[in-house]
């Protein structure tokens, strides 16, 4: 095994996920029409600084990357608010206490033309009890001969109005020294012990009606996803940052869960990209599949998409409630005979309606992860295919038998094994092989790949 060093391709694997810093936050809260967006745009200076967000959407927290003076921060706009209303207003509103919950600083605006109103008052209270450092903007200050208007509003309590016209850009730059200056430096790391990396990144998926956003939901604890009957509701691809287990898991693209493209043309190839597109953010995918129905062509795509995409797996059958018997007995035998691919994947049956089970999903996903970042030293890996090559040899085709030489683990995420060999490996052998290392050394949750470099 002299040849050791010079076959471990371990660099090979890249540092992936960005974001090891969390940039303050900055939530700009008001009622409707005050100028919040037109704000937002002048803040953030162009369109292109939009990070987080499909342009145009308001009614959501959406977040975009802003910077002043060289100190880079975080915009979340927090939409429309409105005191005591009803249905899907209410749960924006519930959106913005959020936001403002999840900020480090309040930029609250007030339309100087129009003056303090009731529920400028309302949300001063909500502002006052989420104790954030509070900017109070006082826009629509065109010229100087609306200036006395926004003198007016020392009497909100929030200290000096800064007089704006978030329109033409009057006193902007005033108003953001004051925003620097309520903003921390380098704001507490809120979002959990994460390792270096960041909070690890959990994509949920699933075919539609398999209960993703009721699950997330049931998870959050809280309405951080705008839920309701009615179609599209929920509009721009927000990750949500949810407490589970003590740790800050970041759930991808969830806002795309919520997107109802059901009966249109093309819902079936929307609904895929979406979810190759949460899988390729995600270090993990929680594959949700309704139980109470007879496992679906999707449902097994939906699987593979996952499988290939080299992420960790854990499979989750929804809607147990609704199990009966009968549905139970077809449950197994569809198992066994069409999830054979991923009997590695740890399974879950929840049901996020009841929430039964909802406390085993962290530990189904910590294990998935760590099968997925198993590292097996080169000469235990060696020990190791040694016996089993000397116990089952590969069988002798053509008067040649093919034996390996060499193996060594080319990288984690998930992890990738190259054999080097003799001659030509079989599938069924390479399979096999696959299940010896799988009995072996667990990689419970992770696809693994094995490529084979034949050495005559
Ligand atoms: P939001 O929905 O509450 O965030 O408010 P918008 O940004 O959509 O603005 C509401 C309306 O006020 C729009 O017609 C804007 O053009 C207008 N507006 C915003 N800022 C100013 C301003 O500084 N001066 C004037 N005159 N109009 C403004
Ligand atoms: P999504 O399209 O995957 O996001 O699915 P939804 O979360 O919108 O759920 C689809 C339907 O299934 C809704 O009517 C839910 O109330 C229902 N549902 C979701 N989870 C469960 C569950 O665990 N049990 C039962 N009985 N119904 C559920």
């Amino acid at each position: 095994l002299a040849a050791e060093e010079g076959f471990d391709l371990d660099g090979f694997d890249a540092v992936d996920g960005a974001e090891h810093v969390r940039l303050p936050v900055l939530a700009v809260v008001g009622r409707p029409n005050v100028g919040k967006s037109t704000l937002v745009n002048r803040i953030i200076g162009r369109r292109e600084a939009v990070v987080e967000d499909k342009p145009g959407v308001t009614r959501d927290r959406v977040t975009y990357e802003a910077s002043w003076n060289g100190r880079r921060f975080k915009v979340v706009d927090t939409g429309g608010w409105e005191i005591d209303v009803l249905g899907i207003d209410a749960m924006v509103a519930a959106q913005a206490e959020l936001g403002i919950e999840q900020a480090d600083a309040v930029l609250f605006v007030v339309d100087a033309t129009v003056g303090a109103t009731d529920t400028d008052e309302a949300l001063i209270k909500l502002i006052r009890r989420a104790g954030k450092p509070t900017v109070l903007c006082a826009n629509k200050v065109d010229g100087p001969s609306t200036e006395a208007e926004a003198a007016y509003l020392w009497s909100l309590g929030l200290g000096e109005p800064y007089p704006v016209s978030a329109l033409h850009g009057r006193g902007s730059g005033d108003l953001l020294d004051a925003v620097m200056d309520a903003l921390p430096e380098a704001p507490p790391q809120t979002f959990g012990d994460a390792a270096p990396g960041g909070p690890r990144r959990v994509a949920l998926i699933g075919r539609p009606n398999v209960g993703k956003s009721s699950l997330l939901n049931k998870v959050a604890g809280e309405e951080r996803v705008v839920v309701n009957e009615l179609a599209g509701t929920t509009r721009d691809p927000v990750d949500e940052m949810i407490e589970l287990g003590g740790k800050t898991w970041k759930f991808v693209d969830t806002a795309g869960i919520r997107r109802r493209v059901h009966l249109t043309a093309g819902a079936d190839f929307y609904a895929s990209l979406r979810t190759a597109s949460a899988l390729e953010k995600a270090e993990v995918a929680v594959v949700l599949i309704d139980a109470s129905e007879t496992l679906a062509e999707q449902d097994t795509r939906i699987i593979s998409m996952a499988v290939e995409a080299g992420r960790a797996v854990v499979i989750a059958y929804n809607k147990w409630d609704q199990l009966d018997e009968e549905r139970r007995y077809y449950l197994e035998r569809e198992i066994e005979r069409d999830l054979v691919q991923v009997q590695w994947a740890p399974r879950v049956n929840v049901s996020a309606k009841t929430g039964r089970h909802m406390e085993k999903l962290v530990p189904a996903i910590e294990t998935a992860l760590e099968g997925w970042e198993t590292r097996i030293p080169t000469a235990r890996l060696n020990a190791f295919l040694g016996e089993l090559v000397a116990a089952h040899p590969h069988p002798i085709r053509g008067g040649k038998q093919p034996r390996i030489l060499f193996g060594t683990q080319a990288g984690i995420r998930p992890p990738r094994f190259v054999l080097f060999a003799s001659g030509f490996l079989e599938a069924g052998y390479r399979r096999f092989i696959e299940r010896r290392l799988r009995e072996e050394f667990g990689f419970v949750g992770t696809p693994i790949s094995i490529s084979v470099r034949v050495r005559e």
